[in-house]
């Protein structure tokens, strides 16, 4: 197990301000453009490994790693499904937890219900923000596990840093795209449970990295508090909200934080959040077989969201996203039929709602995003050890 940073020390490069990396620079005597330098390499360069960075003096670098004994990811496992379009990373931290990132590629649409590829294609990544959730969704692989600790906004950030950096090779075609084109916070964890990490990570996506704040999508299980940040943080990110249900008698199943914020407590939530933004909201919909797939759920729900309209154009405020369950080992669940999804997006779609269905990645390696589990899983298809620096998956 990898022992934790020393307490007091950065969790992460990704954690250490502009004032640090110039501490650090004068306290190895070198001048100061070197944090500069720095600053570059892990921002604009996406390096998150010391000995990557070769224009920094090795003398320098061997002072960080030093000082820095401890901090960062390590990539103990990696996946590859549907053919190279979907990959699963197992990030190790210090202190001897793991998260799990899932990378997926578009391909640049051609046909009308490519949409989801735009012209360019995407590169979309699935982040995590905790070891694990305290919020117990009953259906989900992540709350079965029960929660371990808050990720600093570094760690969350360096999965970004780490698989952007691999992009280039991972590439499953010429036409998909060499860079990320979107970060999504939809892997283990509640990020609005963990603020400062989902937060500093997504400015410092922004305001580093340089992704565009329509770029980020932060997916909250409904906590009404971080909803009214979210209204008040000014960086105008994609917010996606998992509903799940229409009711309160179904959602109260599936979501034990609804019996703290029902369901008219969190639209209300919605529509502060869209009277200060002007923003749509995303309204995520695991559509589960016999539990929330009902005709009764869909115009309960049609009927919930119709009315959410954004104050400038009238428009619906509400998209209504639905994800065909992915099934969960040792959890007796499973998706509708293609015919029981139509059905019920059509009866949502009647209310005049926007409504997509999320294709299935990554089934065969569980990989699904929201789907992300830290035990030692399937492998898929392939695997790509010359990726892992740690253990291969077994099987
Ligand atoms: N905690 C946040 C973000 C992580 S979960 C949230 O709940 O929104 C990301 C999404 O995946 C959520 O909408 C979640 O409900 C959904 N999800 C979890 N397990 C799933 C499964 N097995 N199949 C389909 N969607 C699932
Ligand atoms: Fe946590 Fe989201 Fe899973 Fe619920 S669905 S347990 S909030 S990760």
């Amino acid at each position: 197990m990898r022992e934790a940073p020393p307490a007091g020390n950065p969790r992460s490069l990704y954690d250490l301000e502009p004032a640090d990396l110039a501490r650090l620079a004068a306290e190895a005597g070198e001048p100061c453009y070197r944090a500069r330098q720095l600053a570059r390499q892990l921002d604009r360069r996406k390096l998150a490994d010391l000995d990557a960075m070769t224009d920094l003096p090795a003398s320098f670098r061997g002072f960080l790693a030093e000082r820095l004994a401890g901090a960062g990811l390590t990539l103990e496992r990696h996946q590859v499904g549907d053919d190279g379009w979907t990959h699963k990373f197992l990030f190790g931290l210090g202190g001897g937890d793991s998260v799990e990132s899932v990378l997926m590629f578009y391909p640049p649409s051609g046909a009308p219900e490519d949409w989801e590829g735009g012209r360019q294609g995407r590169a979309t990544l699935c982040i995590s923000t905790q070891a694990g959730c305290a919020m117990g969704c009953t259906f989900c692989a992540t709350g079965q596990f029960g929660f371990t600790r808050n990720l600093s906004a570094g760690e969350v950030v360096e999965q970004v840093a780490r698989v952007w950096s691999l992009l280039e090779e991972l590439r499953p075609a010429p036409g998909a795209p060499d860079h990320l084109t979107n970060v999504v916070f939809m892997g283990m964890g509640e990020p609005f449970a963990n603020p400062a990490g989902t937060w500093g990570a997504a400015w410092r996506l922004h305001q580093g990295f340089g992704l565009s704040a329509r770029a980020i999508t932060i997916s909250t299980v409904g906590l009404v508090p971080g909803i009214d940040r979210a209204a008040r943080e000014g960086l105008a990110v994609n917010l996606a909200v998992s509903i799940h249900a229409g009711t309160d008698e179904v959602r109260d199943r599936l979501v034990p934080l609804n019996h703290s914020w029902p369901v008219a407590d969190l639209l209300a939530a919605v529509r502060r959040y869209v009277a200060a933004t002007r923003r749509r909201v995303s309204f995520e919909y695991a559509l589960i077989r016999g539990v929330n797939d009902g005709a009764d759920q869909a115009e309960a729900l049609g009927r919930l969201l119709a009315p959410l309209r954004v104050p400038s154009s009238g428009g619906h405020a509400a998209h209504v996203n639905l994800i065909p369950y992915n099934p969960t080992p040792g959890l007796p669940l499973e998706g509708p039929s293609k015919r029981g999804i139509q059905r019920f997006r059509e009866l949502v779609a009647a209310h005049g709602l926007p409504v997509s269905v999320r294709a299935n990645r990554g089934v065969g390696i569980d990989a699904a995003c929201g789907q992300l589990r830290t035990t030692a899983g399937r492998p898929g298809r392939s695997l790509r050890p010359s990726l892992a620096t740690g253990r291969r998956a077994a099987g």
